[in-house]
């Protein structure tokens, strides 16, 4: 065996004699609920389309105008001939829905993030970062020669602490976190983190991936927590949204910046115009049907209270389990009782915690939910 395969190939030996191995499982989305997975249909609590738009009338009628009309791809950068104006009513619907006076557009949520955070800080800065922040969050300060600590999960002081010995000596400074975290579901303590960067002029970024379109009466975590200062607010079109796509939205000046300096917009190929046009009728249904927004974050609340777990703060309610081959095995039991609930490992959560990540969308229904939580039940009981 040649080198390159014999490491491949001890690579995927020690992830599996650790449960760790991943692999892809073809589905096909049924509708904007079910998943079909090896000739089973399922009901899925592993999708982040927590409003089920991805296959909402609307919203697929607005993308195959968009397509009909402009084509398939983006055709070039959006520096060059690849900023079709849907992109522009686009960013001023992020904008106006996150109360901004702006908004970038770039190819999904990660880019955004490996874009915007070295187009901001350099080698004389600092960046705080949330232990549990989202992996492209910590590859975005990886592209940063900032020197980068991260501070204990939502721990405020501790964050406090490190500004108090470290502020001074770096020019700028910059905090990230995620709004909702991803595989917690937890909020940040946006409010406290506005006020410890203004005490330490650093500037607040929250990733809002999973609370646009769910919390705040769907305008996400920062109106969630009363809008503090909140100066740059990055999220995704791919989940609440239910198309692809990521965006920052901040000031003018702050956007003009990034439009002329993130790596990810100039040297990667515009959003296609289908997916702006998506997210437009996205965003139009959203802001014109509160009972839906409002009903991912009752399901989990429902979901958790039947459990007796703390009360959930957004669509994501995990049930952690501990040593990865049991998270895949009680996800293997729900898949018998046709429920699809993927076990969630190390490293996307830290050794040890590994769990059922349950997604609550507004189309699962009450009683769906409550066969979910007694089928959870019996597992962990067993
Ligand atoms: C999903 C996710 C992203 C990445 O967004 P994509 O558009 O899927 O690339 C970024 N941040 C968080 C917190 C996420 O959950």
């Amino acid at each position: 065996m040649n080198s390159l395969n014999a490491f491949a190939s001890d690579k995927l030996a020690e992830l599996d004699a650790a449960h760790l191995r991943r692999t892809l499982v073809s589905s096909e989305r049924a509708d904007g609920l079910h998943v079909i997975r090896a000739g089973r249909r399922l009901l899925s609590f592993s999708c982040n389309d927590y409003l089920n738009l991805t296959h909402h009338p609307a919203v697929k009628a607005a993308a195959i105008a968009a397509l009909d009309r402009y084509g398939a791809g983006g055709g070039a950068s959006r520096l060059v001939t690849g900023d079709h104006p849907l992109l522009a009513e686009l960013e001023a619907r992020l904008a106006r829905i996150k109360g901004t006076e702006a908004a970038c557009v770039f190819g999904s949520g990660y880019l955004a993030n490996l874009g915007i955070v070295p187009a901001l800080m350099g080698p004389k800065d600092l960046i705080l970062i949330d232990a549990l922040a989202h992996a492209c969050l910590f590859a975005g300060t990886q592209l940063s020669p900032a020197k980068t600590i991260s501070f204990p999960h939502n721990n405020v002081s501790y964050a406090r602490e490190l500004l108090a010995n470290h502020r001074g000596r770096y020019a700028r400074a910059l905090l990230v976190t995620d709004g909702v975290f991803s595989m917690d579901g937890d909020r940040a303590p946006l409010r406290e983190l506005a006020a410890l960067c203004a005490d330490y002029d650093v500037w607040l970024m929250s990733d809002d991936a999973h609370g646009l379109g769910v919390i705040g009466a769907g305008r996400g975590a920062v109106a969630d927590a009363g809008d503090p200062a909140v100066p740059l607010q990055m999220g995704t079109l791919s989940k609440a949204i239910g198309g692809y796509g990521g965006y920052l939205c901040a000031s003018k000046p702050v956007i003009d910046l990034i439009k002329t300096r993130a790596r990810t917009l100039i040297y990667s190929t515009a959003l296609p115009p289908a997916m702006a046009g998506a997210a437009i009728a996205a965003l139009d249904i959203i802001e014109s049907e509160p009972d839906l927004v409002a009903t991912p974050l009752a399901r989990a609340r429902a979901f958790a209270a039947a459990l007796g777990l703390p009360e959930a703060q957004s669509a994501i309610v995990p049930v952690v389990i501990g040593a990865p081959e049991a998270a895949l095995e009680a996800s293997r039991k729900l898949a018998d009782e046709g429920f699809l609930v993927i076990a969630i490992r190390p490293p996307t959560v830290p050794p040890g915690s590994a769990r059922l990540r349950f997604a609550f969308t507004a189309l699962h229904s009450e009683a769906a939910v409550a066969r979910a939580a007694e089928a959870m039940r019996a597992i962990m009981k067993a």
